[in-house]
């Protein structure tokens, strides 16, 4: 519990160094899902210390993404909170007395020791099978040592004095943990630069801001090794951890782009609702008690426990998160999806402004039921707009066949001939050309299909002659005889 205020605290500490990972959102979602369900505290943190490779436009992404998956936080850079600034850049002078801190301990030392001194080291321990590792050559220099590298103009880094025996702490996934110091050598907290490494910065922040639970990726178990040392330099109250499982693909390696989409931002491009990725991603790894897959985020909330996240690696299972959408798809208010849907029919050159809204509405709702993602809307928009309409050769081969040929000559005389309202026309229309030909389930409908549509499946038929109308209908019908 948080020292002041008795609520469990988390925090998501990304990395503006790319965009928002499918894994780092499921991060993002245990301690959101933990904060909510405990009636706790969400703070977001902005971990950029790292000048070469952060970009404000990455900030902003991650921020985005976030917002647009509905992991809202309490405290974060765009909206402060009690223990901010939650920007890492813009915590330098406190990082600087806590080193001090540390100094006065004599629990650090300069370390000048340069890039390739470092890598011949290392290179010199993985030759002789032993874990690479900072010997301490620079742990016992005396102070004129010290006073003449400086002189020399050599910026130091910080390293801090791992002690011996062991490190423990119990993980609430994992249960008890335990490193040996032996491995660990003296760890660098402050670069050269003067910029904070990543475990010290991270220890300083979890503790000033009170965090009670650090919930993150098993690839930081051995982090936390070093941060455990820190906290017992600072003599700070340890949070309790909780490293997860990560998510692998197919090949059972971890999840990354050769496996194909893994930021948010392409599965948002691709269509995929914020609602059926998280559910998919609380799903992941076996988090409630029984199989029921769809959830609503009110009940993931209610059922969330940290106990039942996975030990285990979770395989991403694509064809899991599409069936899931498209459930979410088929489960979505109109309205709500007509605004989802927009920029997709954009990108597949529709101009929304100019289209009549009843069409447009009555378009959506015939093609819903057969997406998988939005971006599946651009090839059944063809069936309704004339200019994009076209026969695709599994169609046309329908329409070759001899019975295909009398279908769509007394599919001809009828569309000519009847003179019922568009709701009418596909009844209407189908038992007559049934009774001419003979002709009844597939052997009537596949070819009709294929004349109408431009392929073999698609959107109820029906809704396809109300939505188009007999004259469309009719030019279609002519250029698939011409076929
Ligand atoms: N900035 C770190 C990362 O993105 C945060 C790790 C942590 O949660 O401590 O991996």
């Amino acid at each position: 519990m948080s020292r002041q205020t008795n609520v469990p605290r988390v925090r998501f500490a990304p990395s503006p160094t790319g965009d928002l990972h499918v894994g780092n959102a499921r991060t993002a979602l245990f301690n959101w899902l933990f904060a909510r369900h405990a009636g706790g505290r969400f703070a977001l943190r902005i971990e950029d210390t790292d000048r070469d490779r952060n970009s404000d436009v990455f900030e902003q992404n991650i921020l985005a993404d976030l917002k647009w998956l509905n992991l809202d936080w309490d405290e974060g850079p765009d909206k402060g909170g009690p223990c901010g600034p939650y920007r890492q850049s813009e915590r330098i002078e406190i990082y600087g007395s806590q080193l001090d801190r540390l100094r006065k301990k004599g629990l650090i030392y300069p370390c000048f020791c340069t890039e390739e001194e470092l890598e011949a080291e290392r290179a010199s321990l993985i030759s002789r099978r032993m874990t690479p590792r900072y010997l301490g050559k620079c742990r016992d220099l005396d102070e004129k040592t010290r006073g003449r590298l400086e002189a020399e103009g050599r910026k130091p880094a910080f390293r801090f004095r791992v002690g011996r025996g062991v490190v423990e702490f119990n993980d609430l996934i994992r249960g008890p943990m335990k490193f040996d110091c032996e491995t660990i050598g003296d760890f660098i907290i402050v670069r050269s630069t003067g910029v904070p490494a990543y475990n010290f910065a991270v220890v300083v922040d979890d503790h000033l801001m009170e965090i009670t639970h650090v919930i993150r990726g098993e690839d930081h178990l051995s982090n936390t090794a070093l941060q455990m040392m820190l906290y017992g330099a600072f003599e700070y109250y340890r949070p309790t951890f909780a490293h997860h499982a990560l998510i692998l693909g197919k090949d059972h390696k971890k999840l990354a782009k050769r496996h194909g989409a893994v930021a948010v931002r392409e599965f948002r491009a691709q269509g995929f609702l914020p609602e059926a990725l998280i559910n998919y991603l609380s799903l992941l790894g076996g988090s409630f008690a029984d199989a029921r897959e769809v959830r609503p985020v009110d009940e993931i909330i209610r059922g969330f426990s940290m106990d039942r996240v996975g030990k285990s690696g979770a395989i991403f299972d694509e064809g899991k998160l599409r069936w899931l959408n498209s459930i979410y798809i088929r489960n979505d208010q109109p309205e709500d999806f007509l605004a989802r849907a927009l920029p997709f029919l954009r990108e597949a050159g529709l101009d929304c402004e100019r289209a009549d809204p009843a069409w447009l509405r009555a378009v959506l709702e015939a093609i819903r039921p057969n997406l998988a993602t939005l971006a599946d809307i651009g090839a059944y928009l063809d069936i309704f707009v004339e200019e994009k309409f076209r026969i695709l050769p599994e169609a046309a081969s329908i329409l070759a066949g001899e019975e295909s040929a009398r279908v769509l000559a007394a599919l001809f005389e009828v569309l000519g001939s009847v003179d019922v309202k568009s709701e009418e026309l596909y009844q209407t229309v189908i038992d007559e050309v049934s009774k001419r030909t003979g002709l009844t389930g597939k052997k009537l409908l596949m070819p009709i299909r294929a004349a109408f549509t431009g392929r073999r499946k698609g959107p109820e038929l029906e809704k396809i002659f109300a939505i188009v109308g007999r004259e469309t209908l009719m030019k279609r019908l002519k250029k698939a005889v011409e076929k």
